[in-house]
């Protein structure tokens, strides 16, 4: 299955530098079985801080699951030097923020949740755990005297 990119789109009013922090951001997301089709009911996250070996020496993965249905063995890992900021300039335009190496499944839902980070686009005010499950984020810029926001926050995946 290779490797799937992860796409934003929002609109950025007033921030820029929308990234994940930390080893232990979770990235929620649903998989689907490339052997049997089966797709997670439930949400499910992966950090970077998580890492399994696989099978025979191949390397290490973030996450490693037997599908229930089929029971076929499938790993999804984080490729941390793919993680890109969404910036003030990306607005309204998707854009790859992570890259995950799949094997045996793919990622077909994502949902956003606490653990981002901004800043002001001009005053450069710091904001943190900035929370996008109900895709749409707002604060008040104390030094800019101005409302800020993230809205309208969707996604979607694409082959890398
Ligand atoms: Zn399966």
């Amino acid at each position: 299955m290779g490797k799937v990119g992860l796409q934003l789109r929002a609109t950025m009013e007033g921030v820029t530098g929308l990234r994940p922090v930390g080893e232990d951001f979770r990235w929620y997301l649903k998989m689907k079985c490339g052997s049997c089709g089966e797709i997670s009911e439930r949400w499910q996250y992966i950090r970077l801080m998580d890492s399994v070996p696989l099978k025979g020496g191949r390397g290490k993965a973030s996450m490693v699951q037997k599908c229930r249905l089929c029971s076929r063995e499938n790993s999804i890992d984080i490729l941390s030097n793919t993680i890109k900021p969404y910036n003030a300039e990306d607005s309204e335009t998707f854009k790859t923020i992570v890259e995950f190496e799949c094997r045996g499944l793919e990622p077909v839902d994502f949902q956003p949740q606490a653990g981002f980070a901004a800043e002001g686009t001009e005053s450069r005010t710091p904001f943190s755990d900035i929370n996008l499950q109900e895709k749409d984020w707002n604060d008040y810029d104390e030094t800019l005297k101005a409302s800020v926001g993230i809205y309208d926050v969707t996604h979607q995946f694409v082959k890398c």
